[in-house]
């Protein structure tokens, strides 16, 4: 199995192949951008153009093959992965064990390239995972002159603020980076990123995808029928991530929640008391940070609304619904979005769904009574 081809970016993969070619790419830099628009994809790509014989990406080497199958040896792809359930009973065991697991997922994305990662616990680039990747810059490439180390969603190093030592000894290697050796880095929410991290990078916007590049995607790659890639790539944002997660039959349960808890902030203390009584203690991680990202699309419809601007909504009926003919001032809306993030940082965490439920419900109450 390999990669579907990469969908759209066409300007900044000619930029990024310009100076790739003449020398000029620094050895770490940043993708950042929405989720879900192929910030991995691209830095794979990248890879393979690096990794490839002929220094060009030619898609015919040996190495560009590898790097289009993800067997290549000196292409290293970390991402946050969740910790064993059983506690390794030494720091080696967890360092192979968290190995273990992101090779496992390596090879489920090589398999089910468009299909999300499900995870129920937290996950992490933790310490372990970046001793070990330490470990593997250390090492001479295996294959050729270079090694390329792709870091997706980094911002992960740190999912607990109290701990930024994975953040730290990674920082270690972005200071003296082995010679022929890059590092990518992506990130939807680059200011969750250590400052020392971001410095040492070169930062790297990436745009949304255009809505005909999403649809060609889903049409042709996915295979979805027509009408559905139409009316998908409309409202996606111009993310692919974004257009397979809506079509999910799961999407719509998460939506109901999410306007749930919105509609039991913007009502009486008591509605949200009844709220928080039918939240069940153990939601899965994935449906609760899903359910965050559902409040978090539905504030930004009811932001553009409050705009005046209803053609940058997802769904503008259902925003309407449930704030009904209220003025919300921006700011307010602002401050509500701020405690969406804080909510979805500590759902990172190993903290309870419920317990950061409650609080975000208070929080957006207090924001939006002030309104
Ligand atoms: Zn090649």
């Amino acid at each position: 199995m390999s990669l579907p081809p990469i969908a759209g970016h066409v300007a900044i993969r000619e930029r990024l192949e310009t100076a790739a070619q003449s020398g000029r790419l620094p050895q770490s830099m940043l993708l950042h951008g929405p989720a879900g628009i192929g910030k991995q994809r691209l830095a794979l790509w990248l890879s393979r153009l690096l990794l490839c014989e002929r220094r060009d990406g030619c898609g015919e080497c040996r190495s560009c093959r590898m790097a289009e199958r993800l067997e290549h040896p000196d292409l290293h792809w970390y991402f946050p992965v969740e910790r064993p359930s059983k506690r390794p009973s030494s720091p080696a065991k967890l360092r192979e064990a968290l190995e273990r697991a992101r090779l496992a997922e390596v090879g489920r994305r090589r398999e089910e390239p468009l299909q999300p990662p499900e995870a129920d616990g937290p996950r992490g680039i933790y310490l372990e995972l970046v001793q070990k990747m330490r470990e593997r810059a250390a090492s001479r490439p295996a294959l050729g002159q270079r090694a390329v180390f792709i870091v997706g969603e980094a911002e992960t190093m740190v999912p607990q603020a109290a701990s930024p030592a994975a953040a730290n000894a990674f920082l270690k290697l972005l200071e003296e980076p082995p010679r022929d050796t890059f590092f990518i880095l992506t990130s939807s929410h680059p200011g969750a990123l250590l400052p020392t991290v971001r410095s040492r990078v070169l930062a790297i916007r990436v745009a949304p995808l255009k809505e005909e590049e999403v649809d060609a995607f889903l049409r042709d790659e996915a295979g979805w029928p027509t009408e559905e890639a139409n009316r998908l790539a409309r409202i996606s944002h111009g993310s692919i991530g974004r257009a397979i997660r809506l079509r999910d039959a799961a999407a719509s349960a998460v939506h109901e929640r999410a306007d749930a808890l919105l509609a039991a902030a913007l009502a009486s203390r008591r509605d949200r008391l009844e709220f928080l009584v039918t939240l069940p203690a153990a939601r899965a991680r994935t449906e609760f940070a899903n359910i965050l990202e559902a409040v978090e699309e539905r504030l930004r419809d009811i932001t553009c609304l409050a705009l005046e601007h209803p053609e940058g909504t997802f769904d503008a009926e259902g925003a309407r619904r449930l704030i009904g003919d209220r003025r919300l001032p921006i700011d307010t809306l602002t401050r509500a979005a701020d405690h969406i993030d804080e909510a979805r940082a500590a759902a990172q965490g190993n903290v309870n769904p419920q317990a950061i439920a409650s609080v975000l419900l208070m929080e957006l109450a207090g924001a939006l009574d002030d309104g």
